[in-house]
């Protein structure tokens, strides 16, 4: 039995005041921690705030991370610093960062590395646009984005990342993956995993789903058998609509 996890990425969103509003109503919100897992990912700077006013109830996560641990890179952070705050997750090759900052799969994999040693729990997105998925491209990008950001990861370091399949085309446009597109891909991701380690590893690791994630479709992505939570963008920054999301999970993980 995977547990739920639901993760909130406010990307470069809100005022310092704002989310400190956010975290504490999320924190003050009915979370059964024994039945999904949660965490609000804010921007770096209000990492600190955030993890106060989270007061312990919410996992905090950042939302990248540089791969060195210290040194001249201005601007960067190291996974590092982000323990020595208190945060316990950090999204990593989100499809933003891999089109904008053309960020590629070796340098989400030297990210990911860096991340696992400083004990930090990875989420690695990996999706398609949809130019991939109408050339039917889908199943060999989603392959190429995981093995490419995964390699050389151990399965003891398998264990603790969460995978997250992220449709570029699905993320903030309102367009939601259908269940069965989905789960037809975590499927696949999931096959992957065994190939690549075994089944065990493939039973245990969480492949959330993201991609206009809502309270009105989320128990229906949530139903799938091989979705295990999702990373959510615009709709967790609303405190309500994230602790609708929230509430579908744990139902789901009660039925299951
Ligand atoms: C995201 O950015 O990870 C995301 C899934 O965004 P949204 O829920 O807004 O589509």
């Amino acid at each position: 039995m995977r547990k739920p996890f639901i993760a909130g990425n406010w990307k470069m969103n809100l005022t310092k005041s704002e989310s400190l509003a956010l975290a504490s109503a999320i924190a003050a919100g009915e979370v059964d921690g024994t039945a999904v897992d949660v965490a609000v990912c804010p921007p770096f700077v209000y990492l600190d705030a955030v993890l106060q006013a989270a007061a312990g109830r919410v996992s905090v996560g950042a939302q990248d991370a540089y791969f060195e641990s210290s040194g001249a890179f201005t601007g960067q952070v190291a996974a590092n610093m982000l323990v020595d705050l208190g945060c316990s997750y950090c999204i990593l090759g989100h499809s933003e960062r891999r089109q904008l900052m053309g960020e590629t799969n070796e340098v989400v994999n030297q990210k990911l590395k860096s991340v696992l040693a400083a004990g930090l729990s990875p989420i690695v997105c990996v999706g398609e646009t949809l130019e991939q998925r109408e050339s039917g491209e889908t199943a060999a990008v989603i392959a190429d984005q995981a093995t490419g950001s995964l390699a050389g990861i151990s399965a003891d370091e398998m264990a603790k990342i969460t995978i997250a399949y992220e449709p570029v085309w699905a993320i903030g446009t309102g367009k939601v993956a259908t269940p069965e597109v989905a789960e037809a891909t975590h499927a696949d991701l999931r096959k992957l995993l065994e190939t690549q380690y075994n089944r065990q590893i493939a039973d245990s690791v969480r492949i959330q789903y993201g991609g206009s994630v809502k309270p009105d479709n989320a128990a229906t992505l949530l139903a799938q058998p091989n979705i295990d939570g999702a990373l959510v963008g615009g709709a967790s920054l609303n405190a309500e609509s994230f602790l609708a999301i929230i509430a579908a999970a744990c139902d789901q993980a009660r039925t299951a």
